[in-house]
């Protein structure tokens, strides 16, 4: 699905000499390279603090703790999305209220959050999920005519921009109170290990979230509030500092790749590809398509024998799993997420991908479709 050794080989000498420096000044924890890189990410989101933390699922349960947020509280999020995201939610004691998503984009759908709130509900939480902005303008009216907070897991869309409706554009992430986003190594911007960020424009957000990040002190050993050890390693700071500059170079390559698959599967009627919304680009993390009339698992399994891997993200929509049977919502109405989940199909899509590789990929999809479908 992803190519990090080609990538790797491609930077090989900027990363090799960024890792031994850290190295040989044994900087391992708080180093000057995760400052530096704090600064750099501030000035490429245009936004005024970033707070690196150890990964895109702490930086989530910070956001949440430093909203004070109080068990029972609600916050309304998609099902349809990576566990983390309503994981930290029941984590901490409260409750995920879910919405169903856009059957186009795959975003929460802002239409059906009003008739969720309830007294209780203190935020919500859009998923820029695959690469492409939730309608955020639209969250923010809702979260401004209830007093919401808006927290956004942007952590499969960085550098994704947003366009506002006033004409203004923001980077997504930096258009709630809080985004949240990960290093993960396959994400689009990916460090070699664990790495997660925090961001806001709020000061007063801005020094909370530091403060729990690190154990709830702004003096050394003087703990305020109940905290967690949440820290970006230095070396993957320093990683992250050689890898940030060619971020757009890099969404641009997966829209090429993209740009070819959508060529390829517009003539297949049982093929839907991407959509792209007014107010979104798409930085593609994932290239997910939605088959209609096409055995899904069928086609795994040919591409498979093919030597070509594809993923079902995700399986089992956050509704459905165990983990959240107590709150006795597995069988909520989330008729388009349940949709989804039995017709998307996400195709492999890296910075790295030869033309070679793309025309095998299509050309087996486009003859098991038009063999077997
Ligand atoms: C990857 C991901 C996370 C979690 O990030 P980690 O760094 O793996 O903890 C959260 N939300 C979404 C949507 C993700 O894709």
């Amino acid at each position: 699905m992803v190519d990090l050794q080609s990538q790797y080989q491609k930077i090989k000498s900027g990363i090799d000499v960024a890792i031994n420096n850290v190295i040989e000044q044994a900087n391992f924890i708080n180093g000057p390279e995760v400052g530096e890189f704090r600064i750099q990410l501030e000035k490429y989101l245009n936004i005024s603090h970033v707070i690196p933390c150890a990964n895109g699922t702490d930086a989530l349960q910070i956001a949440f703790m430093a909203l004070d947020l109080k068990p029972g509280d609600e916050v309304i999020t998609p099902s349809f999305t990576y566990i983390a995201t309503t994981e930290v939610i029941a984590l901490l004691g409260l409750t995920p209220v879910f919405v169903d998503v856009l059957p186009d984009t795959f975003c929460i759908d802002p239409s059906k959050i009003e008739e969720a709130i309830t007294p209780k509900t203190k935020a919500i939480v859009p998923v820029h999920l695959y690469g492409q902005c939730a309608d955020m303008d639209s969250i923010l009216e809702i979260a401004k005519k209830y007093k919401l907070k808006v927290v956004e897991d942007t952590a499969q869309a960085i550098g994704a921009e947003y366009f506002h409706k006033d004409g203004t554009v923001s980077k997504a992430g930096t258009i709630g109170d809080i985004g949240c986003t990960s290093f993960f190594p396959s994400k689009n911007l990916g460090c070699y290990g664990d790495g997660g960020a925090i961001f806001t424009n709020d000061a007063f957000l801005a020094s909370s979230l530091k403060k729990i990040a690190n154990h709830g002190q702004v003096i050394k050993y003087h703990h305020e509030v109940v905290g967690c050890n949440s820290r970006l390693d230095t070396i993957q700071a320093a990683i992250l500092k050689v890898k940030l500059p060619l971020l757009d170079s890099y969404c641009a390559e997966r829209n090429k790749v993209a740009e070819f698959y959508n060529n390829a599967f517009k003539p297949v009627s049982q093929i839907t590809i991407p959509y792209i919304s007014t107010y979104s680009s798409h930085v593609y993390h994932q290239y997910t398509i939605k088959l209609n009339g096409v055995n899904r698992q069928e086609l795994i399994d040919y591409l498979s024998d093919h030597g070509i891997p594809s993923m079902i993200y995700y399986p089992l929509p956050a509704h459905k799993q165990g983990m959240f049977k107590s709150f006795g919502k597995e069988n909520q109405y989330l008729p388009i997420t349940n949709q989804l989940t039995e017709c998307v199909l996400s195709l492999p899509i890296h910075t790295e991908m030869e033309l070679d590789q793309l025309e095998y990929i299509t050309k087996h999809i486009i003859y098991f479709i038009n063999s077997f479908a």
